[in-house]
């Protein structure tokens, strides 16, 4: 691998150099042998060899250089003060294939400087939900952190019971959250200047051709934020935990723990069993992306050139940015044009799954079945389910909306149609049920429910033979919510 240690070159305020604290005879979870490729992790026959020794903390190769990171954040809207890497760390820095700066990041690495009051463990539980996700997501084509595989222990972690302690080698473009920057404001304010410069050499190269470099990387974080949340909103997907040490500079999904994917349509859904108000429910994530930012940005102001006018620039964007990239990607998931009636044919059709809470995944992908029958047999049988799920008053208003659906699609191109929706409406998603079957296979040691269903995320977007009803089947319209919280 091309190591590039550049974390570990910062001023030592900024982290606590160390080593992981080593497992109890640490055991294969999963390997993801691309994730592997694309760092070059495989041309490495000591990588290979001991990967699940290094995964396990019991080995730490010579080129690692191993340290927890210090940050601070803003959890459900209060300002937490100094958080930190409390059980995970930056194990190296490479670059991939591509030529961009990957992190290793070990989570469960046991204590550190920063653990506070935890144990410094993840439990096999939430590592199975961490890389379950961070691989669909980035198989969904959405910016996010993923992972290079996971082993399980017999050290013992106390939870609600004791459970198994696991780790997992996270691969993220970047660690460094917004929280960094609150804790350097609060901590350590003479380094702001030093720090900035390395995000932007580092992160975003592009905005030293800017005359004003500073402001050119803040509006690209507001950018990206923006961005990454539409991707969220337009598969479903609920992070449950927005709070500012959870939100990467690089805009890539970052810390996985009560997260959901949607299932019965309610914008108002709350996954995070522990989110009483609902501050991170679905439909409250973008503005929470702007809350961020805005409680994020002024730390900046103690620079030369930034002032509250040219940071409220730098923020004002956000709003369209969101709103752009959303609702192109609405039209496209319906196989329309981006342009106004396209629009209130989308929001009827929202509002339309809404109020027969019908499955937001499936339903997407059971428009194929309408526009394209021949060619979309199992979508003709999700169209199928849908209608046969409508009440007489719902089904007139499907009736009405389809008529002009087809109609609107028929002025564009069928052929075009097809391709942008069979591309953004996946067939598979993370569904809660499906990460609990793995959960609760995988503490019985048994892997292959995890294999099956990491096949599946390989290629959300094509059916596949191994499939099961479980993998696609929505819960009861009604159905109690599965408890998903933070403790983990
Ligand atoms: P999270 O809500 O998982 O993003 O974590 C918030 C903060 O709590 C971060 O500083 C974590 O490192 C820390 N933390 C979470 N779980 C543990 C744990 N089991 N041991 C030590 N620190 C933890
Ligand atoms: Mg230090
Ligand atoms: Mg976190």
């Amino acid at each position: 691998m091309r190591y590039q240690n550049t974390y570990a070159q910062l001023d030592t305020r900024l982290y606590n150099e160390q080593l992981p604290n080593p497992l109890d005879n640490p055991r294969v979870g999963h390997f993801n042998i691309q994730v592997a490729e694309q760092l070059g992790w495989t041309e490495d026959t000591d990588l290979m060899n001991r990967w699940v020794e290094i995964l396990g903390g019991q080995y730490v190769p010579a080129e690692f250089q191993p340290l927890s990171m210090a940050y601070a954040g803003h959890q459900f809207g209060q300002w937490a003060g100094q958080l930190g890497d409390g059980r995970g760390l930056l194990m190296a820095q490479v670059l991939d294939k591509n030529n961009q700066l990957q992190d290793l990041h070990l989570k469960g690495a046991g204590l550190t400087p920063y653990s506070r009051m935890g144990d410094g463990r993840a439990v096999l539980r939430s590592t199975i939900r961490e890389y379950l996700c961070g691989h669909a997501l980035t198989q969904l084509g959405i910016a996010s952190s993923n992972a290079l595989g996971f082993v399980v222990s017999d050290t013992k972690v106390r939870r609600e019971r004791i459970e198994a302690g696991a780790a997992l080698m996270r691969v993220a473009d970047s660690h460094i959250r917004l929280g960094h920057i609150e804790w350097i404001a609060s901590f350590a304010p003479d380094l702001l200047a030093e720090f900035t410069d390395y995000m932007i050499d580092t992160y975003y190269p592009e905005c030293r051709d800017s005359d004003t470099p500073v402001l050119a990387f803040l509006q690209a974080v507001v950018e990206c934020t923006a961005r990454m949340i539409a991707d969220w909103q337009l598969i479903g997907f609920a992070h449950g935990v927005m709070n500012t040490d959870n939100l990467s500079i690089t805009g890539s999904t970052l810390d996985f723990g009560p997260f959901g994917f949607m299932e019965r349509f309610n914008p108002a859904w709350i996954n995070n069993h522990s989110d009483h108000s609902g501050r991170y429910a679905y439909q409250n994530q973008p503005a929470i992306g702007h809350w961020n930012l805005n409680i994020w940005l002024p730390h900046f102001m103690r620079l030369d050139g930034v002032t509250r006018e040219t940071l409220a620039d730098c923020l004002a964007p956000y709003e369209a940015t969101f709103m752009q990239h959303y609702q192109q990607g609405l039209c496209r998931k319906l196989g329309l044009p981006h342009q106004r009636e396209s629009l209130s044919l989308a929001f009827e059709w929202l509002t339309l799954l809404e109020d027969s809470l019908l499955d937001y995944t499936n339903s997407f992908r059971a428009l194929l079945g309408l526009i394209a029958p021949d060619e979309h047999h199992y979508e003709q049988q999700l169209l199928a389910t849908l209608t046969a799920e409508l009440n007489p008053e719902a089904q007139q208003v499907w009736q009405a909306w389809s008529i002009r659906y087809l109609a609107q699609v028929k002025q564009v191109s069928i052929t075009q149609a097809i391709e942008d929706m069979q591309a953004s409406n996946p067939i598979y998603v993370l569904r809660n049920s499906m990460a609990q079957r793995v959960i609760v296979a995988a503490e019985q040691g048994q892997f292959k429910e995890l294999n099956r269903v990491f096949e599946l995320l390989a290629s959300p977007y094509t059916l596949h033979d191994s499939a099961i009803d479980l993998d696609t089947l929505p819960p009861a319209p009604h159905a109690p919510q599965m408890p998903i919280s933070c403790s983990s």
